[in-house]
């Protein structure tokens, strides 16, 4: 028999990969081109040129023994300073390789950080809607998520409602920004507010609040909107990063976790997430992906593709009388729906159209759109979309 905790948890597997599997089972019925699989933020254009010349390079050039064998469990001393002397001249920040842990991508990070941070019991306050898998990854080490919801106009975390929510459990509050899945880049008025609730909740506790900063869609910002860099702006701060996203590489398990030298027991921290590392079995994060990655660091894949789709998207669906937030980041568009969410996307199923409920995200009455596909998946999905909004009554 199986552990009672993973009895619960392959009763209630992802919403999301379940979708995925019934666009394989449709595609399979009706031609994949007649499938407009919207479920999955899986980037659909490649990873630029530099990452295969990288990795080409790489492999003729190093010798074959250091790149492929075991290292510190921290990554490599290179790719780490590389990657802080980039950040530096990015965010004018003032790190160094002592700051920097290569992970298994953004989750990797997380799980890494919250294993370093959580004891049993301990809370982490997440603002929903959130990423479908933070509950896993907090309870994967006995901690509770508290969940906070954010604005209901514009999505921007509420700072008082974190403040309101915080215990003396309260070991971190998660920020995903720009955001998966509302697409909202949270303002930099609305960090310096958590900033200062923060610390005001550390002192009254008496103890650190960590600020847990989830950073998969930094680089995919439109209009040249800002995306604050939240180590400036709370001292308490571990950014956990990943190149899935800005370079289109999810299957390669590749990211860093920052933290910072202020951050408070930060020696303790960082050696503790260097054996949460290993400890937790990645051992180390991949070894020839972090090499390519040092090499790619100014690299960024196609985002005006995505920008050109969030376009296209929005005016299709605004033509038809839905209501989708504008997106500022990320690749997912945030709509909603007139009854509820799962009624929609069953309702969209019915014209091959799949997209994800929003209760899957915490947050009823939205259904999610992630639009990392090709443009003709859009274009072609409008008949459907438009039968839709017949279907339930809406019109433009
Ligand atoms: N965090 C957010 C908000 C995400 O959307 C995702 C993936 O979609 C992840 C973390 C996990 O990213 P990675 O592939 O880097 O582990």
């Amino acid at each position: 028999m199986i552990s009672e905790k993973m009895i619960g948890l392959t009763q209630n597997n992802s919403v999301i990969r379940a979708m995925f599997e019934e666009g394989n089972r449709l595609a399979a019925l009706h031609g994949r081109e007649n499938v407009f699989d919207f479920s999955l933020g899986n980037p659909n254009f490649p990873a630029p040129q530099a990452v295969k010349k990288a990795i080409i390079d790489i492999v003729n050039e190093e010798d074959p023994v250091a790149l492929h064998g075991y290292m510190s469990n921290i990554g490599f001393a290179d790719v780490r300073q590389a990657i802080a002397d980039s950040l530096n001249k990015k965010f004018s920040t003032n790190f160094d390789m002592a700051n920097i842990i290569m992970s298994v991508g953004a989750a990797g990070g997380l799980n890494v950080v919250f294993k370093t941070l959580l004891n049993p019991g301990d809370e982490v306050i997440a603002i929903s809607p959130y990423f479908v898998e933070y509950g896993n990854y907090v309870g994967n080490f006995d901690g509770k998520l508290v969940v906070v919801p954010a604005n209901s106009e514009d999505f921007q975390p509420d700072p008082e409602a974190i403040g309101k929510a915080i215990s003396a459990k309260t070991k971190a509050v998660l920020v995903n920004s720009p955001n998966n899945p509302t697409g909202v880049i949270y303002s930099e008025d609305t960090i310096k507010r958590i900033a200062k609730v923060l610390e005001e909740k550390s002192q009254e506790f008496g103890s650190p609040i960590y600020l847990v900063s989830d950073e998969p869609y930094r680089e995919l910002a439109y209009d040249g909107i800002d995306v604050p860099y939240l180590t400036k702006y709370y001292k308490n701060t571990i950014v956990c990063y990943s190149w899935s996203k800005s370079l289109s590489l999810p299957g390669e398990r590749i990211g860093y976790i920052v933290i910072p030298q202020e951050v408070d027991d930060y020696q303790l921290i960082f050696d503790a997430a260097g054996i949460a590392t290993r400890i937790l079995g990645f051992v180390n994060a991949p070894a020839l992906i972090q090499k390519v990655v040092a090499r790619c660091l100014d690299e960024m894949t196609d985002i005006t593709s995505y920008d050109d789709n969030r376009k296209l998207l929005f005016s299709l669906l605004t033509e038809c009388g839905f209501e989708p937030v504008f997106p500022q980041g990320a690749f997912y568009m945030w709509v909603k729906t007139p009854g509820s969410d799962q009624d929609f996307a069953e309702a969209a199923k019915k014209h091959n159209i799949l997209l994800v409920p929003g209760t899957s995200f915490a947050c009823a009455g939205y259904v999610r759109i992630a639009y990392c596909v090709a443009k003709s998946t859009i274009e072609n999905s409008k008949e459907g979309f438009v039968k839709l909004a017949s279907d339930l009554g809406i019109t433009p």
